[in-house]
């Protein structure tokens, strides 16, 4: 579990300030999704935490301690991707090893940790395959597999079901859910499915280009929106 802290967070890539000092803190276990629309900034922010882009301006904690030059490795965070990622030349199980074998795990270890998100994810009858012996779905349940093996006191989530159809989005997004109440890690979610993130969330962060327009539980959005934009995200008119 982890604290996340951002604050005056700001990137620029080269003259162009995408992120505007972003201030955000995000409890021990609990899980917060961002929304907002194409381009406000939502992968960007993911990125930065978990270290793939540099802060420009600002500081980044976790647990309390300063992470802004810390590499991706070192922050205790794990990342799932809108598209699976997943390596097309390993079996599903060598694709969740790959990451725990990298960081030089015992092979006891890194096969009770594959087999246990195996079983989570009820996808123990499928890690001798191949990724293109599964379908869409079922790569995405790996692709989180793999960041669960892993244990990392931070989840990243970026879409991670807007390639799948509607049935199978459903049946994940329930096993997202489940898994928030299994593991009790942190949880950061982009998403800009309404329903997803009113399911889902602890707390939805409301972000339009780059800044924070509102912060609140899904309750609170849908009864008091600060403005037409929450409004128009979270769907209620006022
Ligand atoms: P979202 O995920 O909310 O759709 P992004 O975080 O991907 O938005 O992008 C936010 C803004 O930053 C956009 O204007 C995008 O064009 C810009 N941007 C993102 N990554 C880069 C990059 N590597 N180089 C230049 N501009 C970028
Ligand atoms: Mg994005």
């Amino acid at each position: 579990m982890a604290r996340v802290e951002l604050r005056g967070v700001s990137k620029s890539f080269a003259a162009a300030e995408v992120i505007h000092a972003v201030d955000l803190d995000v409890a021990h276990g609990e899980f917060v999704v961002f929304v907002g629309p194409s381009g406000c900034g939502k992968s960007t922010l993911l990125r930065l935490i978990a270290g793939l882009e540099d802060v420009t301006s600002g500081d980044l904690f976790i647990d309390g301690a300063r992470v802004n030059d810390a590499l991706p490795s070192q922050r205790g965070i794990a990342m799932v991707f809108q598209s699976y990622a997943l390596y097309p030349h390993m079996t599903v199980y060598e694709n969740m090893a790959f990451g725990l074998q990298l960081a030089k795990a015992r092979r006891e270890t890194i096969d009770q940790r594959v087999r246990e998100a195996a079983r989570i994810l009820q996808i123990e009858h499928l890690l001798d395959r191949k990724p293109k012996a599964l379908s869409g779905g079922q790569r995405q349940r790996v692709a989180i597999g793999r960041a669960i093996t892993r244990e990392p006191k931070v989840f990243l989530f970026d879409e991670p079901l807007s390639n799948l159809d509607a049935a199978l989005r459903v049946q994940t997004r329930l096993e997202i859910a489940r898994l928030k109440d299994r593991l009790g890690a942190t949880m950061i979610y982009v998403t800009h499915d309404q329903v997803e993130a009113m399911t889902l969330a602890d707390r939805i962060v409301v972000l339009q280009a780059g800044r924070v327009e509102q912060v609140g539980s899904p309750l609170e959005l849908y009864g008091r929106p600060r403005n037409l934009f929450v409004a128009g995200f979270i769907g209620s008119p006022r």
